[in-house]
């Protein structure tokens, strides 16, 4: 990864946590959020909250709907000659939806066992580099982790926040 890739994906991430936040004034608050832009034109084609809880929907991550979203618009299955910028380490239903769609890379900033984990237990601890170990087709979908990592943790932070003060915050049985 070269220095001005790496501003890229950084600037890339900034946007995301800040399109996002605007979740936290809204209804269904909620700290992750995936963006989908092509390699060759730089052009963002998608981009999504989780609408988990909205639509009472547990496939709602925000990496499925933003992937839903391009390749509806784009009209066609592969998403390949794309980049997944997510908030959050993408879990397996999203990482094998990654896989599936044929995206290029996948760019996370938040952990899940790490960070997310505090504040939404997660499911499984199955990383996204095992998943991709096991794809079929080469090449094989890069990850790039840990991009603006403290922001998205930040994220987690004020969307936990909003959701006590507002006593949305979900029981354990949800
Ligand atoms: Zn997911």
């Amino acid at each position: 990864m070269t220095s001005s890739d790496d501003l890229q994906h950084r600037e890339r991430m900034a946007a995301l946590v800040e399109f996002t936040s605007t979740s936290l004034a809204t209804e269904f608050p909620s700290p992750f959020g995936s963006s989908i832009y092509d390699l060759t034109s730089g052009r963002l084609v998608a981009q999504a909250y989780d609408t988990v809880i909205q639509y009472s929907d547990p496939t709602n991550h925000a990496e499925m709907n933003a992937i839903r979203l391009a390749t509806t618009k784009l009209g066609r299955l592969s998403l390949q000659g794309h980049i997944l910028y997510s908030t959050c380490e993408p879990c397996p239903m999203c990482m094998s939806a990654c896989i599936w769609a044929e995206v290029n890379t996948v760019v996370f900033g938040a952990s899940t066992l790490e960070d997310a984990n505090h504040y939404w237990p997660q499911a499984s601890d199955l990383s996204p580099t095992e998943l991709v170990a096991h794809m079929c087709r080469e090449p094989k979908c890069l990850i790039l982790p840990h991009i603006e990592r403290a922001s998205c943790q930040e994220l987690f932070r004020q969307c936990d926040e909003t959701l006590q003060q507002r006593g949305l915050r979900l029981p354990p049985h949800r």
